[in-house]
This record gives C-alpha cells, sequence and structure tokens, in this order.
C-alpha cells in the first residue's frame, strides 16, 4: 500500500535512468517515489559502457561502488568484417574537457540495482513490483497516477519507464522510425575466445549486410553476443527466433572461429524488436521524459545508459527549478528538451551513416584528413554532452561530406567487398 502523501516527484522506472533521476531529486532536497514494476535484480540488456559515462559515475559519487562489481575494462573498441578479412582497433581518447578514456562493460543487473540502491539510501522511496497502470492527471503541480499498489500524487513526473514509454503512450507521441527498424537476438556465453591484453576487454563489432553482431566480454568467464538486425529477415527466411542466433554465428567465420568452443549460459534466448523511437516533446505541463521514454537510438554504439543516466540527472535538476519556480516552466521545459535533442541527434545521424556500406570502408581504413576519425571516436566515447563541440561538429559535418563523395563521385579508400548472412553458407560441420 502506498502512502497517502503527494511527493514532489514521481518517477515511473527504476532502470539507470530513473533511479539516477530519483538520487539527483533525492540529493537536491525533493520527496520522491519510484515505481518499479520489476523487482531487482533483474535482467536487462546493454552491458558496454562509455567513458562519458565513467566520469558520470564519478560526477555522481557512484564510482567506488561502481568497482566493486564484477566487469572488465575497457579501453577501445574493435569493429571487424563477418568474413574476418577486415578488421581495425580503435582506442579512446580523452574527452574535451579532460575526462576518462576508458570505461567498463559488465552485467546489467547488479549494475541497475547498485543504481537504485544509492538512489534510496539518498532518501528516494522505492517501490519494487510496482506497475504503472495509468496517468489520471498530467499538468503543472498536478499529477495522478494509478498503481498496481493504489493511487500516486506528485507535482511533477519523470518517466523513465525504458521502451514502455508510459506517458509517450498516454500522450500518444511516440513515434517509431522507419529506416531505423531491427530487431535484436541475444545471449551470454562461456568460452568465446578473448584476445590477449588490452584488446581482451574491446567489445567487436562484427558487421553484415544484414545488420552487425557485438561480443562484450562481461565478466573473467562469459560474453554477451547479440545480432541486431531488419525486422522481417529471419522471418523471410524461415528461422525461428529462437534459433536465429544460432542461424547468424553459424553463417559468420569470424564468429564460428571464436566462439567454437562457447556454451550458452543462458537458457533463453532473447529478443527485443523495433527499439528505436522518439517521444516528443521530451518536456510538457506537469512531466519530463528521460532515458529510452524519451527517445531511443540503435544501439550499435552504445549510448542508451549513458543517454538514459546524463538526462535522468538533467531532468532531476530542470525539475527542481521548475518546483522552486514555477513560473520559468517553459524555460525549463525548453532548455530540458534541448539538451536530450542536442546529445541525441548526433548518434542519430552517426547510426544512420553506419548502416552506409561506405562509412564502415571508410571507418576500417583508419584514418581520414584533419582528424575526422578522431572525431568518430569521440562520439563513440560519449563526450557529446550537453551538445558536441564546435571542433568535433565540424569534423563530423566533414566525415558526412567525404563519406557522401566517397560513395557518390570517387573512392577515398580502398573498396571492401560487403559480407552477407544471406549468401554466406553455414558451417560445413
Ligand atoms: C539490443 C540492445 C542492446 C543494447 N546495448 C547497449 C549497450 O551496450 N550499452 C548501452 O549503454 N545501452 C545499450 N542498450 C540500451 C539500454 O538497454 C537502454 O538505453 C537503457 O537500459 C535505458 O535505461 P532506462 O532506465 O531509460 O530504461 P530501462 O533500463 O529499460 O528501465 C526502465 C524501467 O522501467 C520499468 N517500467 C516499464 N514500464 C513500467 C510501468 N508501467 N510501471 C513501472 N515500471 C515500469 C521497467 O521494468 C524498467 O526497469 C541496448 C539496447 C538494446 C535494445
Amino acid at each position: 500500500m502506498i502512502a497517502d502523501t503527494t511527493y514532489d516527484a514521481a518517477v515511473i522506472g527504476g532502470g539507470p535512468a530513473g533511479a539516477t533521476a530519483a538520487l539527483c531529486c533525492a540529493r537536491g532536497g525533493l520527496s520522491v517515489i519510484v515505481l518499479e514494476k520489476d523487482t531487482h535484480p533483474r535482467f536487462h540488456i546493454g552491458e558496454s559502457f562509455l567513458p562519458r559515462h565513467y566520469a558520470l559515475l564519478r560526477e555522481l559519487g557512484l564510482l567506488d561502488r561502481f568497482h566493486t562489481l564484477p566487469q572488465v575494462p575497457k579501453f577501445g573498441a574493435s569493429f571487424v568484417m563477418g568474413n574476418g578479412e577486415k578488421a581495425r582497433d580503435f582506442w579512446f581518447k580523452p574527452g574535451p574537457h579532460g575526462e576518462e578514456s576508458h570505461a567498463a562493460s559488465l552485467e546489467r543487473a547488479p549494475f541497475d540495482q547498485m543504481v537504485v540502491s544509492a538512489a534510496r539510501e539518498a532518501g528516494a522511496v522505492v517501490h519494487e513490483s510496482t506497475g504503472v497502470r495509468s496517468i489520471d492527471r498530467l499538468g503543472d503541480g498536478d499529477v495522478a497516477l494509478t498503481t498496481t499498489a493504489g493511487p500516486v500524487r506528485a507535482r511533477v513526473l519523470l518517466d523513465a519507464s525504458g521502451q514502455g514509454a508510459v506517458a509517450g503512450r498516454h500522450l500518444g507521441t511516440r513515434r517509431q522510425l522507419p529506416d531505423l527498424r531491427r530487431v535484436a537476438y541475444y545471449s551470454h556465453f562461456t568460452g568465446v575466445e578473448r584476445r590477449e591484453g588490452r584488446l581482451g576487454g574491446s567489445p567487436i563489432i562484427v558487421m553484415c549486410q544484414e545488420g552487425w553482431f557485438w561480443v562484450i566480454p562481461l565478466d573473467e568467464q562469459r560474453t554477451s553476443v547479440g545480432m541486431v538486425i531488419g525486422m522481417d529477415i529471419i522471418k523471410a527466411a524461415g528461422i525461428a527466433p529462437d534459433r536465429a542466433l544460432a542461424w547468424g554465428i553459424e553463417r559468420t567465420p569470424y564468429l564460428r572461429r571464436i566462439m567454437a568452443g562457447a556454451r550458452a549460459t543462458d537458457e533463453r534466448n532473447h529478443v527485443t524488436a523495433d527499439f528505436s523511437h522518439r517521444c516528443e516533446p521530451f518536456a510538457g505541463p506537469g512531466y519530463f521524459l528521460v532515458g529510452d521514454a524519451a527517445t531511443f537510438v540503435d544501439p550499435i554504439f552504445s549510448t542508451g545508459v549513458c543517454m538514459g543516466m546524463m538526462s535522468g540527472r538533467a531532468a532531476a535538476t530542470a525539475a527542481a527549478a521548475l518546483l522552486r519556480e514555477p513560473r520559468r516552466a517553459e524555460r525549463l521545459r525548453r532548455d530540458y528538451a534541448r539538451f536530450v535533442d542536442g546529445s541525441s541527434s548526433v548518434f542519430f545521424g552517426m547510426v544512420r551513416r553506419y548502416y552506409r556500406h561506405g562509412f564502415r570502408e571508410m571507418f576500417l581504413n583508419g584514418t581520414g584528413p584533419c582528424g575526422v576519425h578522431d572525431a568518430v571516436i569521440a562520439v563513440l566515447a560519449g563526450h557529446v554532452f550537453p551538445r558536441p563541440v564546435f571542433a568535433l561538429r565540424w569534423r563530423l559535418r566533414l566525415f558526412k561530406t567525404l563519406l557522401d563523395i566517397h560513395e557518390r563521385i570517387r573512392p577515398l579508400v580502398p573498396k571492401q567487398p560487403n559480407f552477407s548472412l544471406l549468401t554466406a553458407g553455414p558451417a560445413a560441420a
């Protein structure tokens, strides 16, 4: 049963975005309730973190706790064609304000539990196993929700319900992105071959015409492996969803090699479909949308948790200011929406380019004029908040122009054959 109190802030969802929002609200002196339909620790995908995220954990005072969790340090990322014929390793560099040039990958369940525990210790009231069924009123200073444990009232709503997008659906603003419609199949394995030294922690992105795979070391033993491809490919190939990942691995020589001795540790094959979306406006009367509940970009560059926690902190700051000075509401909402838009747009642009074969050819070539490749790596490290610095923006524009020239006018780097899952044969054995 939920106490009969009007909270300053109600947060839907106790994932990293919601827990960060609650932590920052509580530290800012607001009374805050978190409503989470699941119970921590619970499985979640999103296991590879960015250097900017690592810096954020330090800024939030969570780095010591973070280091107690089993994890694999990550100093860069590797990209390889599915046939294994072309590969490139990239190393992160420090951010524009001296932020860290490394990050880590780890299992999400203990991480998410750690952030929610920090919020609870800071004073947030956390109700797990409590789903939000409906938003009954949504206005400045007047929010009413119906949950599985009874009604909840608050002065402002922070919706961090992830792909559930409770407020976006309530408002009818959730918009799917037709050009980014994809599905992911994934599982955890032991016995996946790793490289020596620092490269052993780098996530590997394995590319194919239909999409890509991730290989992310999670701890000493386990590796997360997943495949992201177009929505209809598996169905059209007549493959059962629980066979899709194995089907993709069998057809990809590079994965066949490094997974020759691998065993799945997870009985389930997880599937997540159609995850890229936007719910605009990101803030409005009575609410702020946080993390995936605001927008989610294809996971190719591992940006989700960093974006989610960044927006959680920004929304908590904006909500506290709004409750103190309601007359500034419009301005605060506009600034918050700009923050989410400014930092997510750069990722959307990069993701769209990634699916062009020319981008992969240029990227795998490894170098370019005027530091354009470093600009791409800076985005991959998450150094884009609150928005990319000018030196990054013009280099990204130059990279896009070079990509257009490479694809439409004349090749700037050697052409690479594409690798297709559909034309590749399965393993002989
Ligand atoms: C295939 C795939 C791979 C990914 N890989 C990466 C990666 O490598 N690195 C990375 O950073 N990100 C990755 N992501 C993205 C990452 O998973 C998300 O961006 C991140 O979890 C967002 O955090 P969040 O708190 O906004 O949402 P979530 O973590 O999804 O949390 C939302 C919470 O809200 C709860 N909830 C939902 N509806 C309700 C309701 N009605 N009432 C109460 N509670 C509710 C849910 O139970 C959940 O706990 C990946 C995503 C996908 C799909």
